[in-house]
């Protein structure tokens, strides 16, 4: 079996990235790019903040663009998931279904994948109303009346961010008080455009086409009600893609995978990680993508330093 000089693991903006850096130094990368290949950008419709494209472009359109550039230089690919790893020794093994690799150095770029509530309709109308990224989709909803799902700092920052463009922002929550941070409360219940519904869950998002609304269980009293929206942010979180890689390598309390400082490098001399599978704090195409950049550098100068 050849050793491979580096497998990424993932095929989204930090994958793909790494790939057309370490293709262009001629490290013949190989991608194992998963079964949802092109990652998170694939559910949504219009990118408006990726640079390079004033008009905007379909997030769709972006992930096959870098996949283009990427396999022009060489890069192969493998569609199916990594399904274990073994990062006890050197060349570390990766497997696939049934297939084996050796490897000299890995990039991990698994992403994370954004918490849902498990509706019907969620799926459906993802990227057609609802959305799990205020800063990505906030300004495709400019006068309009807009939920959010959550009660956590994360939550009442996205809802603050929306009251810029939306009418009116509506925060759902299961509970009477919220979780997140005082600070950022107190500027919540004091802005004008945000409402409140307490003690709630939503049991169904409305709409053919678009979001038209929103179904709202009260958990107390039973009662079943309709709101009336366009869109709807799903703010309960993020859950990384580390799981594989636990058993190895560093992660931080909340399961992202943890990194040196400025750097991508992991636990683990030779395995290093971008992308929003170690970034809790940004989680944008343009991020991911640059620390794909950073990961595919730091690789090279490893794979350099076994040769001398
Ligand atoms: C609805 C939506 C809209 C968004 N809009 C924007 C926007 O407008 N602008 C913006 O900047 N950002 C936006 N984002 C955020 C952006 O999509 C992410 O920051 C970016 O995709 C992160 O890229 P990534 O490479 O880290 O991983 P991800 O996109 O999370 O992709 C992970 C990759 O890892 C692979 N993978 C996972 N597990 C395995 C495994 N076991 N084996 C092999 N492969 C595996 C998957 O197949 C996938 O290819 C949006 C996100 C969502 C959900």
């Amino acid at each position: 079996m050849t050793t491979e000089n580096v497998i990424i693991i993932g095929s989204a903006c930090a994958g793909l990235t790494a790939a057309i850096y370490t293709a262009r130094a001629n490290l013949n990368p190989f991608v194992i790019e998963g079964y949802q290949a092109g990652g998170q950008l694939m559910l949504t419709t219009e990118v408006e903040n990726y640079p390079g494209f004033p008009q905007g472009i379909l997030g769709p359109e972006l992930m096959a663009l870098f996949r283009k550039q990427a396999e022009k230089f060489g890069t192969r690919f493998l569609t199916e998931d990594v399904t274990r790893v073994d990062f006890s020794k050197k060349p570390f093994l990766i497997f696939a279904q049934e297939k084996e690799f050796k490897t000299h150095s890995v990039i991990i770029a698994t992403g994370t994948k954004p918490n849902l509530l498990g509706l019907k309709n969620e799926n459906r109308l993802m990227g057609k109303g609802v959305s799990t990224c205020a800063t990505c989709d906030g300004a495709f909803f400019k006068e309009s009346k807009v939920v959010v799902c959550g009660g956590g700092d994360s939550a009442l920052e996205e809802a603050l961010f929306l009251t810029r463009f939306a009418s009116e922002v509506t925060l759902i929550h299961r509970r009477d008080k919220l979780r997140a941070s005082k600070i950022i409360q107190e500027r919540a219940l004091k802005n004008k455009k945000m409402k409140f519904v307490w003690n709630s869950v939503i049991e169904d998002i409305l709409g053919e086409n678009a979001v038209t609304g929103i179904k709202i269980k009260n958990v107390k009293t039973q009662k079943v009600s309709e709101l009336e929206c366009e869109g709807v942010f799903m703010a309960i979180g993020h859950t990384p893609n580390t799981e594989l890689f636990s058993s190895y390598l560093k992660l931080h309390e909340n399961k992202y995978m943890e990194t040196h400082p400025n750097s991508t490098k992991t636990s683990i001399d030779g395995i290093f990680a971008a992308g929003d599978v170690q970034d809790f704090v940004f989680r944008q195409a343009i991020t991911a993508a640059g620390s794909g950049c950073m990961a595919a550098i730091e690789c090279e100068k490893y794979l350099e330093s076994l040769h001398s």
